[in-house]
């Protein structure tokens, strides 16, 4: 017997929102088993470490999103099409194409934007949120042998476990540093930037504490607004080398990261503007593959959003932007009129050679998940316990 449930999904802002039935064939009862996808490809679409999707039926619409590939190519089991909000980059759907009319069957819906279950006139069901079991639950960790270090897998213990992943990969660096510079790029490569190694501007800006560090719901505004202008985002090589030539990496669980993505769990590494470097879309191109680091500009936001914009930008509150790859759908970049020298980068984009998470070039934050409290805030009923629950096991991964 297969149970059909029906809820409300949303983008960030709201341009994609309508119902689907979530399907599945488990007849057991108890939350649905979805699993965290660690592969290339979502990580360079989403612009997360991983990703998560539940089989849905065929959505009702697919107005505001855009298809990735477009719709001139076909999808295939292997290369998915991924539909991703215009306005905000969320993404909403993944379709896989299985054949033999059973089309129904590969639309997928990203975890991040369902809300709650949806009453009979299709509005959010009021339930009591003590009440409901966890709505999903993470089954299992696929495609983490393509992270060369296993990317966020280890950082979130699943019951069932994680596809076998050998390799030595716990605690060991594999290089990546020896050019000194890190690429990063979207999966349709429309955004291509590169990060340098801190140096003496990578001092120069101020900034508050990240709420990884120092919770803003919990601590003094004193405390957080760093009045002894700690550099917080640079961060020793490793235990036994203190230079700074590093910077500092941590998991969002923010309200707005999930909806802008489309995933529970986003991944930020903190550089400060000065060490990132834009790749023009037409040096690119003419450069084919081999694209390099010496026409590469400074991050200049004005400049880009007058000239060559690769990227599309959406001020998610006032003041506060979130890039994304118009193409692909991509998380790019989180910034503000605040602190304009210190830039959120999403680390799904980079390509360092020891591995997804960068660990030559970032040190991860592992005291706290970043506005952890919101977990489950917007979301109701069994929805929100679920939100809960991931950032749950989350944490206590995270502090091993
Ligand atoms: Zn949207
Ligand atoms: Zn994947
Ligand atoms: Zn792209």
């Amino acid at each position: 017997m297969s149970r059909n449930v029906k809820v409300v999904i949303s983008c960030l802002c709201g341009a994609a929102k309508q119902t689907v039935v979530l399907r599945t064939n488990e007849s057991t009862s108890g939350p649905l088993g979805v699993d965290l996808c660690h592969c290339y490809d979502c990580r360079h679409s989403s612009g997360l470490l991983c990703v998560s999707y539940a089989p849905t039926q065929v959505p009702r619409s697919l107005d505001n999103l855009v298809a990735y590939p477009d719709e001139s190519a076909q999808p295939s089991a292997t290369t998915p099409r991924r539909y991703f909000c215009g306005v905000c980059g969320c993404h909403m759907f993944r379709y896989s194409a299985v054949g033999d009319g059973e089309i129904d069957k590969s639309w997928e819906v990203a975890t991040g934007t369902i809300i709650g279950r949806a009453g009979v006139d299709d509005e959010l069901a009021q339930v009591d949120d003590g009440k409901e079991e966890p709505l999903l639950r993470y089954a299992r960790h696929v495609n983490a042998d393509s992270t060369n270090d296993g990317g966020l897998s280890p950082f979130i213990k699943l019951i069932e476990g994680t596809e076998p992943f050998e390799e030595g990969w716990i605690n060991e660096s594999r290089g990546g540093d020896s050019k000194g510079i890190l690429e990063a790029h979207c999966h349709c490569k429309t955004v291509r930037f590169y990060i340098t190694r801190p140096d003496a501007s990578s001092r120069l800006p101020r900034s508050g504490f990240s709420d990884l560090i120092v919770p803003g719901a919990t601590s003094p505004r004193e405390a957080v607004d760093n009045p002894r202008d700690e550099k917080w985002w640079l961060r020793p090589q490793s235990q036994d080398n203190p230079d700074l030539t590093r910077y500092m990496a941590g998991t969002c669980a923010c309200q707005s990261c999930q909806l802008a993505a489309g995933f529970e769990i986003q991944t930020w590494a903190f550089v400060p503007r000065s060490n990132i470097f834009f790749q023009p879309p037409a040096a690119a191109a003419s450069s084919s593959s081999s694209s390099s680091f010496s026409d590469a500009l400074p991050l200049d936001f004005p400049t880009l959003r007058q000239t060559y914009s690769p990227l599309r930008t959406y001020e998610s509150s006032p003041g506060v932007f979130r890039e994304f790859c118009p193409r692909c759908g991509a998380s790019v970049f989180w910034h503000d009129r605040w602190r304009p020298g210190l830039i959120d980068v999403s680390v799904g984009l980079l390509t360092a050679d020891e591995g997804a998470r960068a660990e030559s070039w970032l040190d991860w934050w592992r005291g706290r998940v970043s506005f952890q409290e919101d977990a489950g805030n917007g979301r109701v009923g069994g929805v929100a316990r679920w939100g809960k629950d991931v950032v749950e096991t989350l944490a206590e991964g995270l502090r091993g």
